[in-house]
């Protein structure tokens, strides 16, 4: 029997592509693994009239870990986001997304390592919206007003914002963890709160409790979050673990990725008590597909996060090397690396050939 059995969902767009060069470079790596495969996103659409059907979330709550490649939203459906839907589903909490400087990227900085934990369940995702128009969005303005809370314009559309103690403290705890397991040595909260007082306020007022509990083992700070995006411009290196309500951590993670060098190479995962899922930041690049041109270190990247979580620390070590060793070389790099490096994308290769380059390195 296999060590690990694994949920793959290679999704769709470039997914699929990008899932396969992760599969056979984590084969090459020897970690004995049992994948199985289920079909979310586009595809499936037909058959089971969604694009995420219930025995893809039943196969994670078996195995409990899962891969997956990107998935589009479907526009027009009315289905909200389906990697939203699985955050949900699975209560996966926490979005890890760690950016940390490789050479040969062709990033703007050197020597960044931050690491982004973001809210995942709560905030403006929470999908509460009152689309403009309707009568139960006429009826919640009216009740704003009666109730003295502010005035709203009739043709608003709103979305709310509720930010929770719950969900506040376990995401601040988890960071602090985070960071005392990983040698890090800060903690950065980051919201709005001076505007937002009740909700960002919440979120502030929780991570300095919760800080309270780490005083003298791990050091913390709050930041604005428009000074914190200068400030990461400015001096990435005054970050290091950085704690944000699911919005901001949205944003400034693509932020993050940018000073490392793009959505390419960002890794992430979705975690919580039960289930982990691992993904690249990234989306499907629906004008890729199928091309054999996409680059796949974000997705390996993933699968490295994926490894170290399952305890194959040593395999995840050596993967990291050898992407490491591609791109210092430059030579088996995907177009988007030979675009930022050369600002041409002539000599790049596919997305097939950059992952046997990497096996060569293994
Ligand atoms: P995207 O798929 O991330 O692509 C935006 C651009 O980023 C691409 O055109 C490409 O830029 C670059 N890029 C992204 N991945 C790359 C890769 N692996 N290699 C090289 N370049 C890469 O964003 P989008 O077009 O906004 O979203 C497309 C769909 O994905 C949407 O339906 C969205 O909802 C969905 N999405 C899914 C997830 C997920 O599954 N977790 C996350 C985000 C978005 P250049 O063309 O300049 O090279």
């Amino acid at each position: 029997m296999a060590k690990h059995t694994i949920t793959l969902i290679p999704g769709d767009g470039i997914g699929p592509e990008i899932t396969t060069a992760m599969r056979r470079v984590v084969e090459a790596a020897g970690v004995d693994i049992e994948w199985q495969a289920v079909d979310a996103g586009e595809g499936v659409m037909d058959a089971y009239g969604t694009p995420l059907p219930e025995h893809v979330i039943d196969a994670i709550r078996e195995t409990r870990i899962a891969i997956k490649g990107p998935i589009t939203t479907p526009v027009g459906t009315g289905f909200r986001s389906v990697n939203v839907a699985l955050r949900k589903a699975l209560d996966l909490y926490v979005n890890l997304r760690p950016a940390f400087s490789i050479a040969g990227t062709g990033a703007r900085y050197d020597g960044v390592d931050i690491v982004i934990v973001r809210e995942n369940t709560e905030d403006l995702y929470a999908g509460v919206e009152f689309q403009e128009g309707a009568p139960e969005t006429a009826e919640l303005i009216d009740w704003v007003r009666e109730h003295g809370a502010g005035s709203i314009r009739p043709d608003s559309g709103i979305s709310l914002k509720p930010i929770s103690i719950t969900g506040s403290s376990r995401i601040v705890r988890w960071a602090f963890e985070y960071a005392l397991a990983n040698g890090r040595s800060k903690v950065t909260a980051v919201h709005k709160a001076n505007i937002l007082k009740y909700s960002d306020g919440l979120f502030l007022k929780v991570a300095r409790e919760i800080a309270e509990e780490y005083a003298g083992r791990m050091e913390f700070e709050d930041r604005i979050v428009d000074m914190t995006c200068m400030g990461l411009v400015l001096r990435p290196e005054d970050f290091d673990v950085m704690v944000l309500p699911n919005l901001y951590g949205d944003i400034v993670s693509d932020l993050v990725a940018g000073l490392v060098g793009g959505l390419g190479i960002a890794p992430g995962a979705n975690i919580g008590e039960e289930y982990a899922v691992f993904e690249p930041v990234h989306g499907s690049a629906p004008k890729y597909t199928g091309k054999d041109v996409a680059n796949p270190t974000a997705e390996i990247l993933s699968a490295v996060l994926m490894l170290r979580h399952i305890g194959e620390r040593e395999p995840a070590d050596r993967i990291l090397a050898a992407v490491k060793a591609v791109l210092a070389e430059g030579t088996a790099v995907t177009y988007d690396i030979k675009r930022t490096n050369t600002g041409s994308t002539s000599g790049s290769v596919g997305t097939q050939a950059y992952a046997d380059a990497i096996i060569g390195k293994l």
